[in-house]
């Protein structure tokens, strides 16, 4: 068996830390229960990263699912700043305070890899980015990691299961192996092309036995108008100059009139690599880099006890909106309860981005489709930069 928790004992609590098993003891032993909201937001973002992808809501979602409180949410797939709370929860303090943990394992991790995805997206512009590290992850989780990945920005992952989950098509070539067991690029090419179904598109790995560009026009003279792609997976240790090499490969490509043919580019991609190479590849596989992305640092802290504000050292309290304007993509944090002026310098009008979402058992609107929350990171990905 895994060394993995289940869905029921995940919702009864269980993966807590020991120290709200204790409180809740103390608190049910001294008759101690009180009315609270609490907000969760990220002070500091992984260094160098100015904005996060916020992802998570629809899992976290199944695990609130029946309690006795009040949930204001952003949308699942919201580009966020530190010191916006992205969540807030309200009801007593004993019907959630044990969820702590999980809930903040749920959309750290997730929009972690979502905030990656994105970023190597921004990067790549029209670009294909593809989710291809699954490999470095526990299967268990893959398809959540997955999952991710696509909402934050990749256009299609590797594995089959995730892939099925999401609706869509897997995405991927031809590993060496194919190459190693055949005993040549052009002939492994070949066989591909003979069996595999017409609809797939040829992307013929070509870095495994000889240099790039007699592969490349090797598997190009083979496959004519056939190939759609080569695949550039060079390990590191024979680079060089990396966007060098693809320069001459595709030089030697278009010399012999195979414009057609695109070139991917996988192995050690991030988004600095992507801009590096941007000039000569037409789409990425992104790997470690985004299935193991550095997490998001939510915190749930108590901001509201019995309607009162009240917050630890170094927070705000108070319950709070978070406001973007829908032109400028200016932001505004606000008390709740304040009237404001909701116009914008620029001319636009605020909006409300954290927006009530569960209501004592009761989901205020329906999850959207995992291609509906890609589309919406996309669109607001044009208004930040990387
Ligand atoms: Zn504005």
């Amino acid at each position: 068996m895994f060394f993995v928790a289940n869905f029921e004992d995940i919702k009864k609590g269980k993966i807590t830390d020991v120290y709200f098993v204790k409180t809740m003891e103390i608190l049910k032993k001294k008759g101690i229960d009180k009315w609270v909201k609490a907000e969760f937001i990220v002070k500091r973002l992984p260094k160098g990263i100015p904005w996060a992808v916020f992802t998570g809501l629809e899992e976290l979602g199944n695990i609130i699912e029946g309690l006795n409180i009040k949930v204001r949410a952003m949308k699942e797939g919201t580009i966020i700043k530190p010191y916006q709370p992205v969540l807030e929860i309200e009801g007593m303090y004993t019907e959630f305070g044990i969820l702590e943990t999980t809930i903040l394992g749920l959309i750290c991790q997730s929009s972690g890899v979502a905030t990656k995805a994105a970023r190597c997206k921004k990067a790549a512009g029209k670009r294909g980015v593809m989710s291809f590290g699954a490999r470095r992850i526990h299967p268990a989780i893959a398809p959540m990691v997955e999952r991710s990945a696509f909402i934050g920005g990749c256009d299609g992952v590797s594995v089959v299961y995730d892939a099925e989950v999401l609706g869509e098509e897997p995405a991927g070539t031809m590993p060496h192996a194919l190459i190693l067991l055949f005993g040549d690029t052009v002939e492994a090419t070949k066989a591909f092309d003979e069996i595999i179904d017409k609809k797939v598109r040829r992307v013929s790995l070509i870095d495994t036995f000889n240099d790039e560009k007699i592969e490349a026009v090797r598997v190009a003279e083979a496959l004519k108008d056939r190939l759609y792609a080569i695949r550039l997976d060079t390990p590191s240790t024979r680079r060089g100059d990396f966007l060098k090499i693809i320069e001459e490969v595709r030089w030697e490509l278009d010399l012999r009139g195979f414009n057609h043919v695109k070139i991917f580019v996988s192995g050690g991609v991030d988004e600095y690599k992507i801009l590096e190479l941007n000039k000569f590849v037409d789409a990425y596989g992104v790997g470690t880099t985004i299935t193991n992305a550095r997490v998001i640092d939510f915190a749930m802290d108590i901001i509201e006890i019995d309607g009162k504000p009240v917050a630890k050292r170094g927070k705000m309290s108070g319950s709070k909106r978070v406001l973007r304007c829908e032109n400028c993509f200016a932001d505004m944090i606000a008390p709740l309860n304040k009237e404001i002026d909701l116009k914008c310098d620029c001319g636009g009008q605020f909006k409300d981005i954290l927006i009530p979402w569960y209501d004592n058992g009761t989901f205020l609107y329906k999850n959207p489709t995992p291609q509906e929350m890609r589309k919406y990171v996309l669109e607001q990905l044009e208004h930040f930069e990387l």
